[in-house]
């Protein structure tokens, strides 16, 4: 079957007493056994059947089974939140003493889970440029348990060679750890590309129009104690799954995730284009477009679509605060992916926090707004960006 026929006919794996048609949602906590034999034997995980749901819970199991089969990987674990993947996978990863390999230009939050959070528990964080390939060959040494990147970073939309820096992490027997929440998993295959731990904000593209926070941990299998320790420690001690009602609506975004993801990266091709011929604009940032200086490789490693996320430089600050402030269509809001379109200003908001002398090094320009394509008709959007600059 193909990804789109998948999403949808991937069934149920318990089966339902009423033969309902979408996945039910448990809302319970703790679940019942015939008899103290049968109690242990789930508990000590020699049957497949879930006990408490900050574990395990049949809805969660689902969406996870949905995204199992969509993705070929070996186990998928579904978290909260994408933060909640992140750090669960990091912890999992890394102990005191040991360092990620990462680069500057991560999400906001990312980067301080890295840079902060982690290093109060002894764990470094080495940042270099993951596009500068020897750079990366001397950063690694033996103090690195992994390589953590974001396939497009945001809001910058540098792509590194996934396949290259795969090469370095096999070399090494570290693993590539990559956030790949800018291009949906039915476009390309993270897992062919090297990938060996693949994180997803499921919050964005999947949710479908914002429902719902949540993150997935999507392994291929390589690393087995990685599987492991996420499932019976990790779960178990952080407390961080995913919730039913999450699942539920999760998995009927699964189910339109790769038609409205279609239409929103054609809107963005669109309008990128369009919006190189508007003046007061400096520049367009695209993947998508032959001029970007990804644009081969980014087709090369997505295939023909180049996700939804583009940034136009202005003037300066106050030039991108007037725009946003006139727009009338287009959301001032943060999120990426909903099925609006949505506007920010990066520099002032989700790195708002961050010194000035720190900005200009993540590459986060206080002249850029970052706009997420949404399902709209692509001329109303232009309309409304064109008026906003006038
Ligand atoms: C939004 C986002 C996250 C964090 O996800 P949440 O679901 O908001 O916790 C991580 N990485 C990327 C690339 C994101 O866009």
């Amino acid at each position: 079957m193909k990804k789109q026929t998948q999403a949808i006919h991937t069934s149920y794996h318990r089966p339902d007493p009423y033969g309902a048609l979408s996945v039910p949602i448990y809302h319970a906590v703790a679940y019942e056994f015939p008899d103290a034999q049968e109690m242990s034997d789930a508990f000590c995980g020699r049957i497949d059947a879930p006990d408490y749901s900050r574990v395990e819970n049949p809805t969660v199991t689902h969406f996870e089974h949905r995204v199992k089969a969509l993705t070929g990987a070996e186990d998928v674990i579904a978290f909260n939140s994408g933060m909640a993947a992140i750090s669960n996978a990091m912890m999992a990863l890394t102990q005191s003493g040991r360092k990620l390999l990462s680069s500057r230009h991560l999400f906001g939050n990312t980067f301080s889970l890295l840079t902060q959070t982690l290093s109060r528990f002894g764990v470094g964080t080495k940042l270099c440029d993951l596009t500068d390939l020897e750079a990366v060959r001397q950063a690694v040494d033996d103090s690195v348990c992994c390589i953590f990147l974001e396939i497009v970073t945001n809001p910058q939309l540098e792509v590194a060679d996934l396949k290259a820096l795969a090469a370095v992490a096999r070399e090494r027997g570290i693993p590539l750890v990559a956030d790949t929440t800018a291009i949906p998993f039915t476009q390309f295959s993270a897992k062919e590309l090297g990938v060996d731990i693949e994180i997803v904000s499921s919050t964005k593209y999947i949710s479908g129009g914002a429902t719902s926070l949540g993150g997935l941990i999507i392994d291929y299998g390589r690393f087995p104690a990685f599987r492991q320790r996420i499932r019976f420690e990790m779960l178990f001690n952080l407390g961080a799954y995913m919730t039913p009602q999450a699942a539920y609506m999760q998995t009927l975004g699964l189910e339109t995730l790769d038609a409205r993801y279609r239409v929103q990266a054609q809107n963005a091709q669109t309008l990128a284009e369009r919006l190189t011929t508007l003046e007061p604009i400096r520049h367009v940032n695209y993947i998508g477009l032959p001029t970007n200086a990804y644009y081969s490789l980014a087709r090369e490693q997505f295939g023909p679509t180049s996700g939804a996320m583009l940034t136009i430089e202005l003037a300066d600050r106050e030039a991108c605060f007037r725009f946003i402030n006139r727009l009338q269509l287009i959301h001032r809001a943060t999120n990426l992916f909903d099925n609006r379109t949505l506007a920010i200003h990066p520099a002032s908001t989700i790195f708002g926090n961050f010194p000035p002398h720190q900005r200009a090094r993540m590459g986060v320009s206080d002249s850029v707004v970052r706009i997420s394509v949404g399902l709209e008709a692509v001329d109303d959007l232009f309309a409304d960006i064109r008026q906003a600059l006038s």
